[in-house]
């Protein structure tokens, strides 16, 4: 389903365009309008990609606990290591 042709608050005439695939209709004094099917898409669109985001952020703060486990663990072999020579 297409958005209004023309502004359900003033009744000007909207500028159709689409953004993401998504067919949006702006009114220059009141915004952007769409219809409620292309608002369902969008916001699927945008959890969609919020999910995404969620994980890779996930991953990334896994990756750098691992890193500094692994940094702090060499830490620990080097001060031991160097107990013993001292020793
Ligand atoms: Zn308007």
């Amino acid at each position: 389903m297409d958005p209004p042709l023309t502004c359900p608050s003033c009744g000007e005439a909207l500028i159709r365009h689409e953004l993401a695939g998504i067919a949006l209709a702006t009114c220059n004094d009141h915004g952007r309008w769409l219809s409620h099917p292309e608002m369902n898409r969008l916001v699927e669109a945008l959890s969609m990609e919020a999910k995404q985001t969620t994980s890779k952020a996930r991953r990334r703060v896994r990756r750098l606990i691992r890193t500094r486990r692994a940094r702090r663990e060499a830490a620990n072999r080097q001060r031991s290591g160097l107990g013993s020579f001292f020793s």
